[in-house]
């Protein structure tokens, strides 16, 4: 990646996150205290469908994570690893 896409990539980035931390303040995450969310053996269907049906800032969490794409984690249901691009099939 060009020095010049790497930096685009980091301002939407950091859009994308402010935009996040203002949702945070205005609705706590479905997430928040779900130990299932942390669990390398929780269903991950079961906490995609919590993402889907369950989360109010699901919009700017998924914006967030398809701009910065996290080395790990759960976002916005969808599962991403250090040396794979997001797992869509979850
Ligand atoms: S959409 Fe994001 S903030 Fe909401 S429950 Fe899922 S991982 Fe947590």
């Amino acid at each position: 990646m060009s020095s010049e896409k790497h930096a685009d990539r980091h301002v939407h980035a950091s859009d994308a996150y402010l935009a996040l931390q203002r949702a945070r303040e205005k609705w706590e995450p479905a997430c928040a205290g779900d130990s299932r969310f942390t669990d390398d053996d929780a269903d991950r269907s079961e906490l995609y469908e919590i993402c889907a049906t369950k989360c109010r800032i699901r919009t700017q969490c998924n914006a967030y994570a398809e701009r910065a794409r996290p080395p790990a984690g759960i976002w916005a249901g969808h599962f991403y690893t250090p040396l794979e691009p997001r797992d869509e099939t979850a």
